[in-house]
């Protein structure tokens, strides 16, 4: 190395604190670069390559698909099997309005039938969730790797991209550790910020906000609530059936959902929990206090649910009332809900007054169950927030703000409910944004 030359790099090396083996950085050219190889990406990479070659996808984790693999337990609740427009009125208005092309080009249907013709059978529960019959979501996740396989498309694991920059010339520049890559179009499928163990750390959202998008406030939803002070330890891993949880402040009901509900050793989980953490967040921000107050009989009325309990107490009138409470709530949580109630555990059913058994009734429409004091946004299966959709087309996908760059999957301010309408939202937004990605190229 001549003089000249080594002090140029010893210079560039202090002063920009860059080492200098950057110049043996690789450079790869593509047509179509996706970002995330997660339900949304995947797919949107496999459609884009229909129509054109040259698809790259770069993947942060060494393992692609990484949430699908821990989605439903590991067993994937791939889709939900109800028709489109019940699909969509799951979601949020503006939510369901964005949704409504994809879903009808990339439907519940279509995902099935890909799977199916690659050796993953799917079968719908009573409660229309949607799942491999093998219950095991690598299953999923290798249908899609063979189809990238088999269309070409060249994946890049342990390639978390840094930056994305625009050129004037309309090309993108994708900066990670090693390589930089220059694609024609951009689609950016890197997930929210929750579980960021799997890789979602929200890197898409600088990104985006950096073209000039309007990111929505990211906030926790899908996640367990955390109750101070914790449950009590003989309640955890009681299971509450069908029961209608309900999000207190001191004046109104900030939400309430039904379905069953799991104590845990830090508050609640289930889908009733789940479902209702979103709403909970927000009253939490507003700084009130809240209660998670349990309906366990949500199907009765007061009245209903007052002759039932006369029966009981007639018919078993020798026995303890504890015995009578287990009946109708779960055995762990009974002598508890007596004390609650003001009423001794060991009282005969016959001795109980007409006051007692009103205060019963009361609470086993409206027991507080816990102060909620938590919900943290790693914890959520999903992450509230995001690319404001007003600025994204619903047809394309394609970013209203900048030409050439496309966004699908969570990175979207999207969040629907537990039962398997979050992959298919992936799914479908990826598939848009693949397939006109693609084209567009295709036309030019
Ligand atoms: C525990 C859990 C269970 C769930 N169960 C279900 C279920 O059963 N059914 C259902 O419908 N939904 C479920 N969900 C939600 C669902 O998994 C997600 O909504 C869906 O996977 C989102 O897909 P995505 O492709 O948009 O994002 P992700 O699947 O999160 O993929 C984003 C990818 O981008 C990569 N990435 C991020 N930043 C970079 C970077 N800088 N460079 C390169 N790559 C990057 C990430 O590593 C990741 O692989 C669950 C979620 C969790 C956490």
């Amino acid at each position: 190395m001549n003089k000249q030359f080594y002090y140029f790099f010893v210079r560039r090396f202090r002063n920009h604190k860059v080492s200098p083996y950057i110049h043996t950085m690789k450079t790869f050219h593509a047509n179509i670069a996706v970002i995330g190889a997660g339900a949304a990406g995947m797919l949107a990479a496999w459609r884009s390559s229909q129509h054109t070659n040259g698809v790259i996808l770069l993947e942060k984790n060494e393992k692609p698909g990484m949430k699908i693999r821990i989605s439903g337990g590991g067993k994937c609740n791939v889709t939900h099997g109800g028709t489109i427009s019940v699909m969509l009125k799951q979601f949020q208005k503006n939510e369901e309005h964005f949704l409504r092309y994809a879903f009808h080009e990339f439907t519940n249907a279509d995902i099935a039938e890909l799977l199916r013709r690659h050796g993953v059978e799917t079968y719908e529960r009573e409660n229309g969730k949607v799942f491999p019959n093998s219950h095991n979501a690598d299953d999923v996740v290798n249908v899609f790797l063979s189809l990238l396989h088999s269309s070409n498309v060249k994946i890049f694991p342990s390639t978390p991209v840094k930056n994305i920059i625009k050129t004037e010339n309309g090309d993108f520049h994708l900066i990670t550790q090693k390589e930089e890559f220059i694609a024609k179009k951009v689609i950016l499928a890197s997930g929210g910020s929750s579980y960021q163990k799997t890789g979602t750390t929200g890197d898409g959202f600088l990104w985006m906000k950096n073209f000039g998008h309007t990111i929505t406030p990211i906030r926790p939803a899908l996640a367990p609530i955390y109750f101070s002070p914790t449950p009590p330890a003989e309640w955890q891993g009681v299971p509450i059936r069908d029961c209608e949880l309900k999000i207190m402040t001191e004046n109104f009901c900030a939400s309430a959902k039904r379905g069953d509900l799991l104590i845990t050793h830090t508050g609640i989980s289930g889908p009733a929990a789940l479902e209702a953490s979103k709403e909970a967040f927000l009253a939490l921000e507003k700084g009130l206090p809240i209660s998670a107050v349990v309906d366990f009989y949500p199907e009765h009325s007061n009245e209903e649910l007052e002759k039932i309990l006369l029966e009981k107490l007639q018919q078993q009138s020798a026995k303890q009332i504890l015995s009578i409470i287990e009946q109708l709530i779960p055995v762990k949580l009974a002598e508890n809900f007596l004390v609650q109630s003001g009423i001794s555990p060991e009282v005969k059913a016959h001795q109980i007054t007409k006051e007692a058994r009103k205060r019963v009734l009361e609470k086993l429409k409206h027991w507080n169950i816990g102060t909620v004091s938590e919900i943290l946004l790693d914890r959520g299966e999903v992450t509230a927030g995001g690319v404001d959709l007003k600025e994204i087309s619903s047809t394309t996908m394609e970013s209203k703000l900048i030409s050439g760059l496309f966004a699908c999957g969570e990175i979207l301010d999207i969040a629907g409910p537990v039962g398997g309408y979050n992959l298919q939202a992936a799914f479908s937004t990826g598939y848009v944004a693949g397939e006109n990605a693609g084209t567009s190229l295709k036309l030019q």
